[in-house]
């Protein structure tokens, strides 16, 4: 049998990252880890071929020559997916789609022959039983959590690393909260699952093996979702393979606040090499917090907890949402506050929507309030909020505006840099730059410090880290410009349009 597995163009989020990733002279940010464990979840002898269309366009032939196209995709691709699976039926291909975005909307796709949901570990073999005795049904689904632990090593071998920004492995699936705006509890679970540490790294050496990403994502919901198991087993671990691989590239993931709350698990994290980390603050109201049942978020001091992680060596970014039925007027100069004291430097700032499958979505369409299909956009929503929608409309635009500036961007760098303490676990520049990353860094500062309307900025900072004697940290100025330069090629495009 000869399979093509097809991934779907990601839309132009903030998500995407599109233009810092092609700053960084690479075709996309994240590879399609999801097929490419599918892959390896196929028949060994079964011939695989693999395009991703954010690296490279997909031809007929490619569809032509293949038995059967396998297409995975989140919400975000949902547009890129309907083109693609019209083009497979026009030349006769027959189709098997799985990942969230069939999982939770599959009924929006009339012309795919197979449907392979929730997790592939548990409904792709009954496919694959069934197919090959020729009685294959049109859906394959269960209520049942896969077992990670026999997760087999995504196949690597069939992308091109060097074309992407991250590599990505994941090390739980689930979280063992409630927030009901989010849809991982109805597609993995509460209770975390997590694989063991040799599975992690096994998947590292595939990685490093197949080429030297710029960096190494977690894609876990929520990392720290089963502290016990992180803290005894895979942080020790990967503390010992950084230890062996000291050049390896640094790790990002996402987790909760309450990091901030656990000394141990932040020594033994950075330890293990993680650096930039993604959190959901959502936002400074402890009323709506409760509402939407972040409770991890409340009863802290939200600043003070952000303040304390960029002390104790990371870098965070913050994901934060409007449109909250709590939402007033001054909700979005509180916003605005709140990202200018944090030192955060990347944020993402999203319109409540609703997913399906979540508690926000059922309240939605009890009320009445569900207008559209998830549109995965930040400036976008399926719903209808309280706010007076001109009013919502013109405070988001706002805060968009407000914490994209140059010179917002400029303060809050400075921020981060007097609130970094130096760290007890420290990164040689040769760990942080290969030679191989010498002619990128020249690039950027080419773009950066010379070509871009904003390199004013980008200088300013250098020079403020010299006075301050801080100069070891720029490739942090860098890596601030370059998110500036992402959000102003962003708003030239119209990107704060509604
Ligand atoms: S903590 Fe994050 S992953 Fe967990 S339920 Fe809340 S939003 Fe979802």
């Amino acid at each position: 049998m000869k399979i093509l597995l097809v991934y779907p163009e990601m839309a132009d989020t903030f998500y995407s990252l599109k233009y810092l990733t092609k700053l960084i002279g690479k075709k996309a940010s994240f590879p399609p880890v999801g097929l490419l464990t599918v892959a390896a979840l196929l028949p060994a002898e079964w011939e695989l071929s693999l395009v991703d269309l954010n690296v490279k366009p997909l031809t007929d032939e490619m569809i032509r020559r293949s038995d059967m196209v396998f297409i995975s995709a989140m919400n975000t691709q949902a547009q890129s997916a309907f083109r693609i699976i019209e083009r497979c039926k026009s030349l006769g291909a027959t189709i098997v789609a799985g990942g969230p975005l069939f999982t939770h909307e599959y009924h929006r796709f009339e012309k795919v022959d197979y449907f392979v949901l929730n997790e592939a570990e548990i409904t792709l073999p009954l496919f694959l039983k069934d197919f090959a005795k020729g009685v294959a049904k049109s859906i394959y689904t269960t209520t049942e959590f896969a077992d990670v632990q026999k997760t087999p090593v995504p196949k690597w071998e069939l992308i091109n690393a060097n074309e992407y920004a991250y590599s990505i492995l994941q090390y739980s699936r689930g979280c063992p909260y409630l927030c009901d705006f989010c849809d991982v509890t109805a597609l993995f679970g509460r209770k975390p699952r997590v694989k063991t540490p040799e599975q992690i790294l096994a998947e590292l050496e595939a990685i490093l093996k197949n080429g030297n990403p710029g960096a190494i994502l977690f894609a876990d919901d929520n990392l720290i979702g089963n502290k016990v198991s992180l803290k005894k087993e895979l942080l020790p671990k990967l503390i010992e393979w950084r230890a062996d691989n000291p050049y390896a590239p640094g790790f990002e993931t996402q987790v909760t606040i309450n990091l901030a709350d656990d000394d141990e698990m932040i020594q033994l994290m950075k330890e293990a090499g993680f650096g930039k980390l993604f959190i959901g603050i959502e936002t400074t109201e402890e009323d709506a917090l409760l509402l939407m049942r972040k409770k991890q978020n409340t009863k802290r001091n939200l600043l003070r907890s952000v303040h304390k992680l960029h002390e104790k060596g990371f870098i965070i970014a913050g994901g934060f949402i409007l449109g909250l039925d709590s939402d007033t007027p001054d909700t979005f100069k509180k916003m605005i506050d709140f990202i200018e004291e944090s030192g955060i430097i990347l944020v993402i700032v999203n319109l409540l929507k609703a997913p399906v499958g979540t508690e926000l979505y059922g309240k939605m369409k009890a009320q009445n309030r569900i207008i559209s299909n998830l549109d995965f956009d930040e400036k976008r929503s399926n719903i209808i909020h309280k706010m007076d929608k001109t009013l919502l409309d013109e405070g988001y635009k706002g805060v968009r505006e407000a914490i994209t500036s140059a010179e917002s961007i400029y303060k809050r760098a400075i921020t981060f840099f007097e609130t970094r303490k130096p760290m007890k676990v420290r990164t040689s520049l040769k760990q942080k730059i290969g030679s191989g990353e010498i002619l990128l860094l020249l690039r950027c500062i080419f773009t950066l410090g010379i070509i871009d309307g904003n390199r004013k900025y980008f200088w300013k900072l250098i020079i403020w880290l010299k006075q301050h004697g801080k100069l070891r940290y720029l490739d942090y100025a860098l890596l601030f410009t370059a998110v500036l330069y992402q959000y102003k090629m962003m708003a030239k495009n119209g990107d704060t349009e509604r």
